[in-house]
């Protein structure tokens, strides 16, 4: 069913593609060394503190100090092969090997805290610097380091729907209704493979973990509780799959009220986040950008730093000029 994607040129742009392997031109042109530089850091408060509300678009490098890993490595080569929407709607036992792994990742999952980085951008929403939050994480980390006006973009993997019939129930329940129908699942899975290294100890920036096709073929595979069905999917976006439109309409408003745009973390590989970028670029507002290495939308960005984000924000928050 990875066949069944369509193709980088959809237009509407609702469809989140995979990111290409292997690395693509845009990731292979180095940023402007004056976005190394110290002074990036300067000129990066400076535009903040003169756009107050500045609307912020976050991905997965937000979420890298808390231990959840970002899909592609710093010269924009993929690490893992994400799970397909197509994929997962195809067959029982796509959903089994997502399920069992989704089972043993969640536990470590669930239990990542907030960083320095979530915390900043808390502080600095709290002050008026920043305004809404745009997510493409699923992780819910924006919320638990306090922060307010959270679209989470490509959903949250704290929830799970029925494509069946539509419900909508909580993963954490979800968790304790898998672990009551394969009991002693996890131990047999986390053992040591034959290399010595933890069979489980690979999380994936979805949230679930490597596991062995033979491990997985005994899960037992959670039901709908409404209707039955074996469909229960995280609500999350996958790639290949659609955010829903009002969501979109709704980020698009929240791009056509800000002041400016703060790109934090996301190389902007996928469209489902250029295309905010691209909205801020035609409106003619600032977009700004916190990233390691380069993005996809470099040549539409006016104030670059490539450093940390944790400490280049934490700057940002020294720098707040006193009230
Ligand atoms: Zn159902």
């Amino acid at each position: 069913m990875i066949g069944g994607v369509p193709d980088a040129t959809t237009p509407t742009g609702d469809v989140v593609l995979p990111p290409t392997a292997p690395v693509p031109a845009w990731a292979q042109r180095p940023t402007d060394p004056e976005s190394r530089e110290p002074a990036a850091v300067g000129r990066l408060a400076t535009a903040l503190h003169d756009h107050p509300g500045t609307l912020v678009l976050t991905g997965a490098g937000m979420s890298t100090d808390s231990g959840i890993p970002d899909y592609r490595g710093r010269d924009g080569s993929r690490r893992v092969m994400p799970m397909q929407h197509g994929e997962f709607c195809a067959g029982p036992e796509n959903r089994r090997r997502y399920w069992a792994r989704s089972f043993v990742g969640w536990q470590r999952f669930s239990r990542a805290e907030p960083n320095d980085g979530h915390r900043a951008v808390a502080d600095l929403q709290r002050a008026g610097t920043l305004g809404a939050i745009i997510t493409q994480n699923v992780d819910g980390l924006h919320q638990a380091a306090g922060s307010s006006d959270v679209t989470e973009l490509h959903g949250s993997l704290a929830d799970v729907v029925c494509l069946t019939c539509g419900d909508r129930s909580d993963r954490q329940a979800l968790q304790h209704r898998m672990a009551r129908s394969n009991p002693g699942f996890e131990a047999r899975v986390s053992g040591e493979a034959p290399d010595g290294s933890r069979v489980s100890s690979q999380i994936r920036p979805d949230g679930d973990v490597v596991l062995a096709e033979d491990a997985v073929a005994g899960f037992r595979l959670p039901h709908c509780l409404v209707c039955g069905a074996d469909t229960l999917k995280p609500d999350v976006v996958f790639f290949g799959g659609s955010v829903p439109r009002e969501r979109v309409e709704a980020c698009y408003a929240l791009t056509d009220a800000a002041p400016a745009l703060l790109v934090l973390g996301s190389s902007l590989a996928v469209m489902s986040g250029l295309r905010f970028v691209r909205h801020a670029a035609r409106r003619g507002i600032p977009v700004m950008a916190v990233t390691r290495g380069p993005t996809r939308g470099d040549e539409l960005v006016a104030v670059r730093v490539d450093g940390p984000l944790a400490a280049t924000l934490a700057a940002v928050v020294d720098a707040r000029p006193a009230a």
